[in-house]
């Protein structure tokens, strides 16, 4: 390639020929990645007739050739006779605006909904693969995160994507989260603003697409606020910044949309960071400047204990939606419309309400109450909130054992969730001992599984006597 760039150097230095008029400061005649070349020239037919004599002269001799099938020629502002005459030359067919690399389209002009219809079908396709594979709702939320998201940070590092596209995206993560498919009119559990937040947060740490791909792009500010040597922040500097300071600079209307799109990044990031401060930062991590842009809200008092990471991924969920009053409880169906009786299906006596389906229903106290047994915690602890405050700062437990109630009292919600609903749809409920077995089956099989430790002898001897039910 080395080679190429002399060659093609060499025609640059030709009295004859004529650069782009937008590369004639840099000396820009060719890009080249991996295996793919673009040229570029002024529109006329004698300096892309220099460049290409070029290209063949570095084709004889090094024996490398260009794939006709797969090459074009791109005009702008050129007579129709001209592109003629340079495509008859060439061989290479007329190709139109815009044209993809890499899987993006490459346009001077806004990117349109359209011609990101690539990106919109390309997340519907994998969807479409999981949503016959019946996946658990923790299992979905692991998707969005790696793989959903990451087809839209692709794109969303090369360009601003139009909003309508990011309402898509987010709508399709939205369907998949909460009905396992791509499309869904009904509203979710959560409201989305919620589920974007940070786990800390009371969220799922799902990202929020929009923000995500302005700090994805903050990284061409930072690069020019680094001065950093690459091609790109040489030829914005020749062609737009000038002699102007970057952090004041202010696009001409006339200037390229990419550009613009660019500048207003910017505008955001001076909200957050100072010249110098993005100027002294060694590495631009998106993370780090999308964790700014997001609203920050308060911490959960939960967060730790409903996502601790011994208990099941599935108790997590439930546990998650059941903190925050977000399970289709018979008292919330009714509220809709969708059920023409408020009572618990596992008492039959009182109203199906969050704080009564898992902590005041008889059935549920019973539950609890052994599990609490189980695992010496005082059985006065009746409530959810009331039994963290304890394990946090009552109980002086080891690390290890409050590793195992944080798990149990999460697979106790889970348990009594399954409970109701074997009521509701098998009609016959399980005795509470045999759910207290099964909770704590679950938990002793999870530890041994995940291989937590017991780093003390107490808490050895604590745990045998607990694995012995
Ligand atoms: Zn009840």
């Amino acid at each position: 390639m080395e080679y190429l760039s002399r060659t093609l150097y060499k025609v640059g230095e030709d009295r004859c020929f004529k650069f782009h008029p937008r590369c004639r400061s840099t000396k820009l005649t060719h890009l080249c990645f991996a295996d793919d070349l673009i040229l570029c020239c002024k529109g006329e037919f004698h300096s892309i007739q220099l460049l290409l004599q070029g290209f063949k002269l570095f084709s004889d001799t090094s024996g490398l050739k260009a794939n006709i099938q797969k090459s074009a020629v791109y005009c702008a502002g050129m007579k129709p006779e001209v592109v003629q005459q340079v495509v008859d030359f060439s061989g290479f067919a007329l190709g139109s605006f815009p044209f993809r690399y890499l899987g993006v389209p490459i346009y001077f002009k806004r990117i349109t909904n359209a011609d990101c219809e690539g990106l919109v079908d390309k997340m519907m396709a994998r969807i479409k693969t999981w949503s016959s594979r019946n996946l658990s709702f923790a299992g979905r939320i692991t998707l969005i995160n790696s793989v959903l998201l990451s087809i839209h940070s692709y794109w969303a590092q090369v360009f601003i994507l139009p909003k309508h596209v990011l309402k898509n995206v987010e709508a399709i993560c939205r369907a998949f989260l909460w009905q396992g498919t791509y499309f869904c009119s009904k509203p979710g559990y959560v409201a989305w603003d919620r589920v974007c937040r940070p786990k800390k947060e009371g969220g799922l740490g799902i990202r929020q697409v929009q923000a995500w791909n302005i700090a994805a792009l903050g990284k061409y500010v930072w690069a020019i606020a680094r001065k950093q040597d690459t091609m790109w922040v040489r030829w914005v500097n020749a062609i737009y910044i000038k002699t102007a300071g970057w952090w004041n600079y202010q696009p001409k209307a006339d200037s390229g949309w990419y550009w613009r799109k660019i500048c207003s990044v910017k505008e955001k990031l001076k909200g957050l960071f100072s010249e110098a401060e993005l100027d002294q930062m060694p590495k631009y991590s998106i993370q780090k400047v999308y964790q700014k842009l997001v609203q920050q809200h308060e911490k959960v008092p939960w967060g730790s204990a409903v996502w601790n990471r011994a208990s099941i991924p599935k108790t997590r969920v439930i546990c998650w939606l059941m903190v925050q009053g977000r399970l289709q409880t018979r008292e919330r169906l009714h509220k809709i419309g969708v059920c023409n009786t408020t009572t618990c299906l596992l008492c039959e006596a009182k109203d199906e309400t969050h704080p009564h389906l898992f902590f005041d229903c008889e059935y549920s106290r019973r539950c609890l109450q052994g599990v609490e047994e189980w695992l010496d915690i005082p059985t006065s602890k009746v409530h959810y909130m009331g039994l963290l405050r304890w394990v946090k700062w009552k109980s002086q437990c080891s690390k290890f054992q409050k590793t195992a109630i944080h798990t149990a009292v999460n697979a106790t919600v889970y348990n009594l969730w399954r409970a109701r609903n074997d009521a509701l749809w098998n009609q016959k409920v399980p005795t509470p001992s045999t759910t207290i077995r099964c909770i704590q089956r679950s938990v002793i099989d999870r530890l041994a599984h995940i291989g937590a430790k017991q780093s003390s002898t107490n808490d050895q001897i604590w745990w045998k006597s607990k694995c012995t039910i």
